[in-house]
Protein backbone atom coordinates (compact mmCIF):
# COMPACT_ATOMS: atom_id res chain seq x y z
CA UNK A 1 0.00 0.00 0.00
CA UNK A 2 2.88 2.72 0.78
CA UNK A 3 3.88 2.69 -2.95
CA UNK A 4 0.29 3.08 -3.76
CA UNK A 5 -0.09 6.02 -1.48
CA UNK A 6 3.02 7.23 -2.51
CA UNK A 7 1.79 7.34 -6.43
CA UNK A 8 -1.74 8.29 -5.18
CA UNK A 9 -0.98 11.47 -3.13
CA UNK A 10 1.17 12.70 -6.49
CA UNK A 11 -1.94 12.45 -8.65
CA UNK A 12 -3.15 15.51 -6.53
CA UNK A 13 -3.79 18.36 -8.81
CA UNK A 14 -5.85 21.71 -8.64
CA UNK A 15 -8.99 19.79 -9.14
CA UNK A 16 -8.55 17.47 -6.59
CA UNK A 17 -11.86 17.10 -3.80
CA UNK A 18 -10.19 17.19 -0.51
CA UNK A 19 -12.36 16.62 2.76
CA UNK A 20 -10.74 15.77 6.32
CA UNK A 21 -11.34 14.68 9.83
CA UNK A 22 -11.48 17.03 13.10
CA UNK A 23 -10.74 15.79 16.18
CA UNK A 24 -8.64 16.25 19.21
CA UNK A 25 -6.72 14.17 19.67
CA UNK A 26 -6.77 13.14 16.01
CA UNK A 27 -4.62 10.33 15.57
CA UNK A 28 -6.38 7.60 16.98
CA UNK A 29 -8.72 7.89 13.86
CA UNK A 30 -9.05 4.94 11.83
CA UNK A 31 -10.88 7.17 8.98
CA UNK A 32 -8.02 8.61 6.86
CA UNK A 33 -6.97 5.08 6.47
CA UNK A 34 -10.08 4.16 5.90
CA UNK A 35 -10.71 6.83 3.57
CA UNK A 36 -7.45 6.58 1.74
CA UNK A 37 -7.93 3.19 1.09
CA UNK A 38 -11.03 3.99 -1.63
CA UNK A 39 -9.48 6.99 -3.37
CA UNK A 40 -6.45 4.57 -4.05
CA UNK A 41 -8.54 1.81 -5.19
CA UNK A 42 -11.30 3.92 -7.08
CA UNK A 43 -8.63 5.93 -8.77
CA UNK A 44 -10.09 9.24 -7.47
CA UNK A 45 -7.85 12.58 -7.50
CA UNK A 46 -8.74 13.26 -3.72
CA UNK A 47 -6.81 13.95 -0.63
CA UNK A 48 -8.65 13.02 3.23
CA UNK A 49 -6.65 14.86 5.83
CA UNK A 50 -6.37 14.56 9.57
CA UNK A 51 -6.68 17.64 11.89
CA UNK A 52 -5.86 17.88 15.56
CA UNK A 53 -8.31 20.38 15.95
CA UNK A 54 -8.26 22.62 19.83
CA UNK A 55 -12.22 22.73 20.63
CA UNK A 56 -11.74 26.55 20.91
CA UNK A 57 -10.26 26.57 17.17
CA UNK A 58 -12.81 24.52 16.14
CA UNK A 59 -15.90 27.31 15.16
CA UNK A 60 -13.14 28.32 12.35
CA UNK A 61 -12.11 25.51 11.24
CA UNK A 62 -15.58 24.55 10.40
CA UNK A 63 -16.68 27.74 8.48
CA UNK A 64 -13.10 27.38 6.86
CA UNK A 65 -14.53 24.43 4.95
CA UNK A 66 -15.71 26.29 2.10
CA UNK A 67 -13.43 28.76 1.66
CA UNK A 68 -10.95 26.76 1.49
CA UNK A 69 -12.65 24.22 -1.17
CA UNK A 70 -12.93 21.42 0.99
CA UNK A 71 -15.98 18.81 0.06
CA UNK A 72 -16.18 18.61 3.85
CA UNK A 73 -15.24 16.24 6.20
CA UNK A 74 -16.37 14.24 9.73
CA UNK A 75 -15.74 15.49 13.17
CA UNK A 76 -15.28 13.20 15.70
CA UNK A 77 -14.34 12.92 19.41
CA UNK A 78 -14.87 15.67 21.31
CA UNK A 79 -16.41 17.83 18.55
CA UNK A 80 -19.54 15.61 17.50
CA UNK A 81 -21.98 17.73 19.48
CA UNK A 82 -20.38 21.31 19.52
CA UNK A 83 -20.71 21.15 15.60
CA UNK A 84 -24.37 20.36 15.37
CA UNK A 85 -24.32 24.50 16.08
CA UNK A 86 -21.73 25.18 13.65
CA UNK A 87 -23.00 23.86 10.57
CA UNK A 88 -25.95 25.45 8.29
CA UNK A 89 -28.29 22.52 8.57
CA UNK A 90 -28.78 19.64 10.61
CA UNK A 91 -29.83 16.87 9.00
CA UNK A 92 -33.12 15.39 10.45
CA UNK A 93 -31.23 12.36 12.03
CA UNK A 94 -28.69 14.38 13.16
CA UNK A 95 -30.73 16.81 15.17
CA UNK A 96 -32.54 13.08 16.94
CA UNK A 97 -28.78 11.74 17.38
CA UNK A 98 -28.32 14.92 18.68
CA UNK A 99 -24.66 14.91 17.01
CA UNK A 100 -23.30 15.12 13.90
CA UNK A 101 -20.66 12.72 12.27
CA UNK A 102 -20.44 14.18 8.91
CA UNK A 103 -19.96 17.66 6.93
CA UNK A 104 -20.88 17.96 3.44
CA UNK A 105 -20.05 21.17 1.72
CA UNK A 106 -22.86 21.77 -0.20
CA UNK A 107 -22.78 23.97 -4.05
CA UNK A 108 -23.87 27.17 -2.19
CA UNK A 109 -21.11 27.07 -0.14
CA UNK A 110 -23.55 26.25 2.89
CA UNK A 111 -22.61 23.43 5.25
CA UNK A 112 -24.92 20.38 5.61
CA UNK A 113 -24.22 18.32 9.51
CA UNK A 114 -25.46 14.87 9.28
CA UNK A 115 -25.06 11.53 11.37
CA UNK A 116 -24.04 8.36 9.58
CA UNK A 117 -23.15 6.50 13.05
CA UNK A 118 -26.55 4.64 12.81
CA UNK A 119 -26.56 4.35 8.99
CA UNK A 120 -23.59 2.58 9.76
CA UNK A 121 -24.54 0.33 12.62
CA UNK A 122 -27.51 -0.50 10.82
CA UNK A 123 -25.97 -1.21 7.51
CA UNK A 124 -23.52 -3.26 8.99
CA UNK A 125 -26.15 -5.44 10.50
CA UNK A 126 -28.39 -5.65 7.40
CA UNK A 127 -24.66 -6.92 5.64
CA UNK A 128 -23.16 -9.40 7.83
CA UNK A 129 -26.94 -11.23 8.81
CA UNK A 130 -29.27 -10.54 6.22
CA UNK A 131 -31.70 -12.70 7.50
CA UNK A 132 -32.33 -10.54 10.34
CA UNK A 133 -35.51 -8.36 10.40
CA UNK A 134 -37.00 -5.92 12.34
CA UNK A 135 -39.59 -7.20 13.60
CA UNK A 136 -37.79 -10.73 14.85
CA UNK A 137 -38.48 -9.44 18.22
CA UNK A 138 -37.73 -6.67 20.90
CA UNK A 139 -33.75 -5.31 20.65
CA UNK A 140 -31.48 -5.18 23.93
CA UNK A 141 -29.24 -2.36 24.00
CA UNK A 142 -26.66 -2.10 26.91
CA UNK A 143 -25.59 1.49 26.97
CA UNK A 144 -27.13 4.61 26.92
CA UNK A 145 -23.53 6.87 25.88
CA UNK A 146 -23.15 8.69 22.50
CA UNK A 147 -23.08 5.25 20.40
CA UNK A 148 -26.30 4.02 21.90
CA UNK A 149 -28.08 6.94 20.98
CA UNK A 150 -27.67 6.69 17.33
CA UNK A 151 -27.84 2.98 17.76
CA UNK A 152 -31.52 3.48 19.36
CA UNK A 153 -32.42 6.08 16.39
CA UNK A 154 -31.50 3.50 14.25
CA UNK A 155 -33.62 1.07 15.07
CA UNK A 156 -36.61 3.02 15.60
CA UNK A 157 -36.60 4.33 12.15
CA UNK A 158 -35.96 0.39 11.09
CA UNK A 159 -39.16 -0.64 12.11
CA UNK A 160 -37.95 -2.29 15.76
CA UNK A 161 -40.92 -2.53 17.73
CA UNK A 162 -39.90 -2.27 20.98
CA UNK A 163 -36.25 -1.34 22.42
CA UNK A 164 -35.25 -2.53 25.66
CA UNK A 165 -32.26 -0.09 27.14
CA UNK A 166 -29.95 -1.44 30.23
CA UNK A 167 -27.49 0.94 31.15
CA UNK A 168 -25.47 0.99 34.89
CA UNK A 169 -26.62 4.50 35.42
CA UNK A 170 -29.95 3.45 34.92
CA UNK A 171 -30.53 7.63 35.39
CA UNK A 172 -29.24 8.23 31.79
CA UNK A 173 -30.68 5.69 29.87
CA UNK A 174 -34.11 7.17 31.28
CA UNK A 175 -33.03 10.73 30.01
CA UNK A 176 -32.23 9.00 26.73
CA UNK A 177 -35.37 7.38 26.55
CA UNK A 178 -37.36 10.38 27.20
CA UNK A 179 -35.20 12.86 24.93
CA UNK A 180 -35.42 10.71 22.28
CA UNK A 181 -39.28 10.17 23.02
CA UNK A 182 -39.66 13.84 22.26
CA UNK A 183 -36.97 14.31 19.16
CA UNK A 184 -38.75 11.24 17.07
CA UNK A 185 -42.03 11.66 18.33
CA UNK A 186 -45.95 9.47 17.40
CA UNK A 187 -43.00 7.26 15.86
CA UNK A 188 -41.18 6.58 19.60
CA UNK A 189 -44.10 6.90 21.86
CA UNK A 190 -44.00 3.74 24.05
CA UNK A 191 -41.35 1.80 21.96
CA UNK A 192 -38.18 1.99 24.36
CA UNK A 193 -38.62 0.90 28.04
CA UNK A 194 -35.39 1.18 30.39
CA UNK A 195 -34.95 -1.77 32.54
CA UNK A 196 -32.42 -1.89 35.22
CA UNK A 197 -29.07 -3.01 34.77
CA UNK A 198 -29.28 -5.78 36.99
CA UNK A 199 -32.36 -6.98 35.33
CA UNK A 200 -30.92 -7.08 31.63
CA UNK A 201 -30.00 -10.58 31.64
CA UNK A 202 -33.89 -11.32 31.83
CA UNK A 203 -34.95 -8.39 29.35
CA UNK A 204 -32.79 -11.07 26.74
CA UNK A 205 -35.57 -13.43 26.88
CA UNK A 206 -37.90 -13.48 23.45
CA UNK A 207 -35.06 -10.55 22.03
CA UNK A 208 -34.31 -10.53 18.21
CA UNK A 209 -31.31 -8.52 18.59
CA UNK A 210 -28.93 -7.34 21.38
CA UNK A 211 -26.62 -4.72 21.23
CA UNK A 212 -23.52 -3.85 23.62
CA UNK A 213 -23.18 -0.35 23.06
CA UNK A 214 -20.75 0.11 26.26
CA UNK A 215 -17.06 -0.26 26.46
CA UNK A 216 -16.89 -3.18 28.21
CA UNK A 217 -15.45 -5.55 26.33
CA UNK A 218 -13.16 -3.09 24.83
CA UNK A 219 -9.22 -3.40 25.71
CA UNK A 220 -7.98 -2.57 29.13
CA UNK A 221 -11.79 -2.76 30.00
CA UNK A 222 -13.55 -5.60 32.07
CA UNK A 223 -15.38 -7.42 29.62
CA UNK A 224 -19.27 -7.06 29.43
CA UNK A 225 -21.15 -9.62 32.32
CA UNK A 226 -23.76 -11.01 30.44
CA UNK A 227 -24.82 -14.69 31.00
CA UNK A 228 -27.04 -15.50 27.68
CA UNK A 229 -29.06 -18.58 28.98
CA UNK A 230 -32.22 -16.39 28.44
CA UNK A 231 -31.53 -15.47 24.68
CA UNK A 232 -33.33 -17.13 22.15
CA UNK A 233 -30.92 -19.19 19.72
CA UNK A 234 -32.01 -17.43 16.86
CA UNK A 235 -31.05 -14.38 18.22
CA UNK A 236 -28.60 -11.67 17.09
CA UNK A 237 -25.38 -10.35 18.86
CA UNK A 238 -24.09 -7.43 17.85
CA UNK A 239 -21.05 -6.24 20.14
CA UNK A 240 -20.15 -2.81 19.03
CA UNK A 241 -16.44 -2.87 20.84
CA UNK A 242 -13.87 -3.38 17.88
CA UNK A 243 -10.53 -3.73 19.73
CA UNK A 244 -10.26 -6.21 20.00
CA UNK A 245 -12.49 -7.69 16.97
CA UNK A 246 -13.38 -10.91 19.21
CA UNK A 247 -14.88 -9.66 22.08
CA UNK A 248 -15.59 -12.06 25.24
CA UNK A 249 -19.48 -11.43 24.54
CA UNK A 250 -18.90 -12.51 20.63
CA UNK A 251 -16.89 -15.15 21.62
CA UNK A 252 -19.65 -16.59 23.88
CA UNK A 253 -22.69 -15.52 21.37
CA UNK A 254 -20.52 -17.94 18.73
CA UNK A 255 -20.43 -20.58 21.33
CA UNK A 256 -23.95 -20.93 21.90
CA UNK A 257 -24.50 -20.64 18.20
CA UNK A 258 -26.37 -17.69 18.20
CA UNK A 259 -25.23 -15.42 14.53
CA UNK A 260 -22.73 -12.72 16.29
CA UNK A 261 -21.61 -9.41 14.47
CA UNK A 262 -18.34 -7.39 15.64
CA UNK A 263 -18.05 -3.87 15.10
CA UNK A 264 -15.95 -3.03 12.71
CA UNK A 265 -18.38 -3.04 9.84
CA UNK A 266 -20.17 -0.68 11.62
CA UNK A 267 -17.28 2.12 11.58
CA UNK A 268 -16.70 1.24 7.97
CA UNK A 269 -20.42 1.63 6.60
CA UNK A 270 -20.70 4.79 8.63
CA UNK A 271 -17.45 6.22 6.20
CA UNK A 272 -19.68 5.53 2.91
CA UNK A 273 -22.56 8.30 2.94
CA UNK A 274 -19.44 10.89 3.38
CA UNK A 275 -17.20 9.13 0.71
CA UNK A 276 -20.24 9.28 -1.67
CA UNK A 277 -20.93 12.74 -0.92
CA UNK A 278 -17.51 14.32 -1.29
CA UNK A 279 -15.67 12.28 -3.70
CA UNK A 280 -18.87 11.25 -5.92
CA UNK A 281 -18.62 7.73 -5.68
CA UNK A 282 -20.59 4.75 -4.14
CA UNK A 283 -17.97 3.15 -2.23
CA UNK A 284 -18.26 -0.50 -1.03
CA UNK A 285 -17.15 -2.30 1.90
CA UNK A 286 -14.84 -5.31 0.87
CA UNK A 287 -12.63 -8.13 2.68
CA UNK A 288 -9.69 -6.17 1.19
CA UNK A 289 -10.78 -2.90 3.07
CA UNK A 290 -11.66 -4.81 6.40
CA UNK A 291 -8.29 -6.42 6.23
CA UNK A 292 -6.48 -2.74 5.62
CA UNK A 293 -7.99 -1.33 8.23
CA UNK A 294 -7.65 -4.04 10.85
CA UNK A 295 -3.95 -4.10 10.46
CA UNK A 296 -3.46 -0.82 11.91
CA UNK A 297 -5.27 -1.98 14.69
CA UNK A 298 -3.75 -3.14 17.54
P1 LIG B 1 -19.78 6.93 26.00
O1 LIG B 1 -20.71 7.98 25.50
O2 LIG B 1 -18.65 7.35 26.88
O3 LIG B 1 -20.66 5.83 26.80
C1 LIG B 1 -20.03 4.78 27.47
C2 LIG B 1 -21.06 3.74 27.91
O4 LIG B 1 -20.36 2.64 28.53
C3 LIG B 1 -22.05 4.27 28.95
O5 LIG B 1 -23.30 3.65 28.72
C4 LIG B 1 -21.42 3.79 30.26
O6 LIG B 1 -22.35 3.65 31.32
C5 LIG B 1 -20.91 2.43 29.84
N1 LIG B 1 -19.88 1.94 30.74
C6 LIG B 1 -18.59 2.38 30.85
N2 LIG B 1 -17.94 1.67 31.80
C7 LIG B 1 -18.85 0.79 32.31
C8 LIG B 1 -18.79 -0.21 33.32
N3 LIG B 1 -17.65 -0.44 34.01
N4 LIG B 1 -19.90 -0.96 33.57
C9 LIG B 1 -21.05 -0.75 32.88
N5 LIG B 1 -21.17 0.20 31.90
C10 LIG B 1 -20.07 0.95 31.63
O7 LIG B 1 -19.12 6.10 24.82
P2 LIG B 1 -19.70 5.86 23.33
O8 LIG B 1 -19.18 6.90 22.43
O9 LIG B 1 -21.16 5.64 23.42
O10 LIG B 1 -18.92 4.49 22.93
C11 LIG B 1 -19.23 3.27 23.57
C12 LIG B 1 -18.42 2.13 22.95
O11 LIG B 1 -18.79 1.98 21.58
C13 LIG B 1 -16.91 2.35 22.96
O12 LIG B 1 -16.29 1.14 23.27
C14 LIG B 1 -16.59 2.76 21.54
O13 LIG B 1 -15.29 2.37 21.15
C15 LIG B 1 -17.62 1.97 20.76
N6 LIG B 1 -18.01 2.59 19.47
C16 LIG B 1 -17.89 1.85 18.34
C17 LIG B 1 -18.27 2.41 17.12
C18 LIG B 1 -18.12 1.61 15.85
O14 LIG B 1 -18.13 2.18 14.77
N7 LIG B 1 -18.02 0.30 15.93
C19 LIG B 1 -18.77 3.72 17.07
C20 LIG B 1 -18.89 4.43 18.26
C21 LIG B 1 -18.50 3.87 19.47
P3 LIG B 1 -22.60 4.87 32.35
O15 LIG B 1 -23.58 5.78 31.67
O16 LIG B 1 -23.14 4.20 33.56
O17 LIG B 1 -21.25 5.51 32.59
Amino acid sequence: MSDTALSHTRTLTGKSRVAGVFGWPVDHSRSPRLHGFWLAQYGIDGAYVPFATHPRDLPRAIRALPSLGFRGGNVTLPHKEPALGLVDEVSRVAQRIGAVNTLVVREDGSILGDNTDGFGFLANLQAAQPRWRPDAGPAVVLGAGGAARAIVVALLESGVPRIVLANRTQRRAEELAETLEAAVGADAAGRIAVVAWHKREAALEAAGLVVNSTQLGLAGQPPLDLALDALPGTAVVYDIVYVPLETPLLAAARARGNPAVDGLGMLLHQARPGFAAWFGREPEVTAELRDFVLKDIP
